[in-house]
């Protein structure tokens, strides 16, 4: 029998370097202070982990890269573990399944998937967590081709809070598989996920950047394109002041642009006709209109997408708000530009438009909490507190864009878009909730993970 002396990793308290390495967030507006910190590397080292925290009468909250520690519940009550569980990225490219460790960034997937001809549903950023994006639904950049990311997961092994060991797909337990996919979080640690790959033999991907001055010429022919846009096409626009920084082209921190980035996918051979005819349907007219300060839009391999969307790839403090919205037809375009462009000043680093339907709109069958987005566009706007505003500021800004945009808010939020605990949430409805907070009593009946629940996905906080 195991001890939890046996196996705890370092539990860790507030100064010691390994409590720092633990905690650390990608978003520094929004560090995390728990009571005890560890990073676990093993099954074992998380049992422990979780044993220490009920011997000690504290909570357990887990997470990874802390892309989302600007949503996380505050921690002091609690021991939090950070699951950097060993092993690599396997695939398999006969089933299409790559089983995924807890601790892996999606750039990590996309290079063991790409040599065998093969994607993953992974979002704008490399480095963001594979777990933590799934268990949230993930709009990959893929996303109206896959629909929500979280449709790909197969199986989920994780260890809930009796220490039990368990690997869940959608015949071993059908209802904690469908809380655990997209059903708010708290049912206990992820030590690896498996993911369904899609063929892919080529893209044309890129970005391309003009002077925000062009924006009201050019938003309305992009939304008039993602009304009848293909199901290969998944793209976004932004407005985006960016900072006079080395990384940052000069050309494009002299002034406020506008970026339209995104993805056409040739999953065959046979494809790659027709996607290069796609690209050129959405980029020739906007071409047309004024000539990019900037155009990286090109073909390529899978490998290329994570580098499409330009995220920071180092930690940066981030404050910002999320809306889905409904179709804006022009007078929602004009309501976004007055309150994004035209304007002396923003304090928005960037307020972007995500294109959503095709796959992401429709019910799927077997589908967990969380299937779809009934919504046609993501909004998200953040800025960077010190740089372009204050915090006060950003937080007005963010809430003069929510009020532009509220007629055509739908109420629903997507969770890995949600920027702060304090914002409206609304990723389910109140009988997936109920059914949500089922699997949590009979997984996690003290309730051991509770911190970890999404607001508004538990009836019970
Ligand atoms: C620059 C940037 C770009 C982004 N791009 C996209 C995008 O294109 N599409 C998209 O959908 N989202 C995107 N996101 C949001 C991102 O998907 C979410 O923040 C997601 O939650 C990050 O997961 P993580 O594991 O990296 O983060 P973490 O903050 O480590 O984890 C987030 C939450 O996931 C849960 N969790 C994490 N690991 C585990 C585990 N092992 N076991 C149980 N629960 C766990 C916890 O509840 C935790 O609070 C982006 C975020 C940033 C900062």
């Amino acid at each position: 029998m195991t001890t939890v002396d046996e196996h705890s990793a370092d539990l860790t308290r507030h100064g010691e370097a390994a409590y720092e390495a633990a905690t650390r967030v990608f978003n520094l507006f929004a560090p995390v202070t728990p009571a005890a910190a560890v990073t676990a590397r093993s099954t074992e080292e998380i049992r422990a982990a979780i044993a220490h925290a009920r011997a000690h009468g504290l909570g357990v909250r887990v997470h990874t890269t802390g892309h989302a520690s600007a949503t996380a519940r505050p921690m002091e009550d609690a021991l939090l573990i950070r699951t950097e569980p060993d092993g690599e990225v396997a695939v398999d490219p006969r089933r299409r399944i790559a089983r995924i460790p807890a601790g892996t960034r999606w750039g990590a997937v996309v290079e063991a998937a790409a040599p065998h001809g093969l994607a993953a549903p992974h979002g704008s950023s490399p480095t963001v967590g594979a777990v933590g994006y799934l268990l949230g639904g993930g709009l990959s950049m893929y996303a109206r081709h896959t629909g929500l990311a979280v449709n790909s997961v197969r199986a989920v092994e994780l260890v809930t809070a009796d220490g039990g060991q368990r690997r869940v797909d959608a015949y071993s337990d059908p209802e904690l598989f469908w809380a655990l996919r997209g059903g708010g979080g708290g049912f206990g640690v992820v030590t690896a996920v498996e993911v369904a790959l899609f063929p892919v033999t080529g893209v044309i991907t890129g970005a391309a950047f003009w002077p925000a001055a062009q924006a009201a010429r050019l938003l309305p022919r992009w939304r008039a394109w993602t009304e009848r846009a293909p199901r290969e096409a998944t793209t976004s626009v932004r407005v985006m002041n960016l900072p006079k920084l080395p990384e940052v082209p000069e050309i494009l921190s002299a002034g406020p642009v506008l970026c339209l980035d995104g993805v056409v996918v040739a999953p065959g051979d046979e494809d790659t006709a027709r996607a290069r005819r796609q690209a050129d349907e959405l980029l020739a007219p906007l071409r047309a209109v004024a000539d990019p300060l900037m155009d990286t839009w090109h073909e390529a391999g899978p490998l290329a997408v994570p580098e499409t969307h330009m995220d920071p790839p180092e930690p940066v403090p981030v404050l910002g708000d999320h809306l889905l919205l409904r179709e804006l037809g022009d007078d929602g375009v004009a309501e976004f530009l007055r309150a994004t462009v035209d304007r002396p000043r923003s304090a928005l680093t960037v307020a972007e438009l995500r294109q959503l339907g095709g796959g992401l709109s429709a019910p799927v069958p077997g589908a967990g909490a969380l299937g779809h987005l009934d919504a046609r566009f993501a909004y998200s706007g953040a800025g960077v507190p010190g740089f372009g505003g204050t915090e006060e500021e950003i937080r007005a800004h963010c809430a003069e864009v929510r009020r532009a945009l509220s007629p055509w808010d739908t109420g629903r939020t997507a969770p890995t878009f949600v920027a702060s605990l304090d914002q409206p949430q609304g990723h389910l409805d109140a009988d997936a909730v109920l059914a949500a907070d089922r699997v949590r009593t009979r997984v996690d009946p003290e309730g051991l993970f509770r911190g970890d629940i999404a607001p508004g996905c538990s009836a019970a906080r």
